[in-house]
């Protein structure tokens, strides 16, 4: 999934820290080293183009910052400096631009990741289990239908309330309710009502 970050926000800086190892920096799409965990990356717009700093970069006047976790267990950690947004985390990588004069933040994100994150955001951690189930495979469903309705923004879905919430994966990529098989909770985040039989089908779909 693309999923736009802080849409409900004219973002122009943010602080991105790297978690579970370094990541890789590419400018322009041309790799320029890593970011280690102990060092933080500041990006703002500078004259309608991405600048970034950190104690081992300096970028001026590029059109786009990707951050790509090494090896997939990797996670990013955003803050809002301007607007002052508190910390989230995502899995995935993040590209920044500029749009409009502020920066857009696109996390390129697992679906089964995405769908974890929305459920987290949406229905927090005491619910019962049968309504995890269900927000999973509603939130699948719902990103898969509406896969182009951001096509003219440059991702998919946005986090707000427009489309679903979604605020960051949970602590780890693969997070799960604590009550629930590992294994359970990674089927119900891979089921969209699209597969299945109408008459299931019909219970599942949110209203
Ligand atoms: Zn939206």
């Amino acid at each position: 999934m693309r999923a736009g970050l802080f849409r409900d926000k004219a973002m122009k800086e943010v602080l991105v820290m790297s978690q579970r190892g370094a990541s890789e920096v590419f400018v322009d799409g041309v790799r320029k080293g890593e970011l280690m965990t102990t060092d933080g990356l500041k990006i703002n717009v500078v004259n309608g183009k991405v600048q970034a700093r950190s104690l081992a970069f300096s970028f001026a006047s590029a059109e786009r910052i990707e951050l790509r976790p090494h090896g997939g267990k990797g996670l990013l950690r955003i803050t809002g400096v301007q607007p002052k947004v508190a910390e989230r985390t995502y899995s995935g990588s993040i590209t920044l631009s500029v749009v409009a004069g502020d920066l857009l933040l696109v996390n390129e994100v697992a679906i089964e990741d995405y769908v974890a994150g929305v459920v987290q955001s949406e229905a927090g951690k005491d619910k019962a289990p049968e309504y995890y189930k269900l927000q999973a495979v509603s939130c699948r469903t719902y990103a898969l239908v509406n896969k182009r309705k951001h096509i003219l923004d440059g991702f998919e879905v946005c986090d707000g309330v427009h489309c679903q919430v979604y605020r960051g994966s949970p602590p780890c990529p693969t997070s799960k309710p604590p009550w629930m098989p590992r294994v359970e909770w990674s089927w119900w985040t891979r089921t969209s009502a699209l597969s299945m039989q109408p008459s299931t089908a019909i219970a599942v779909v949110r209203p």
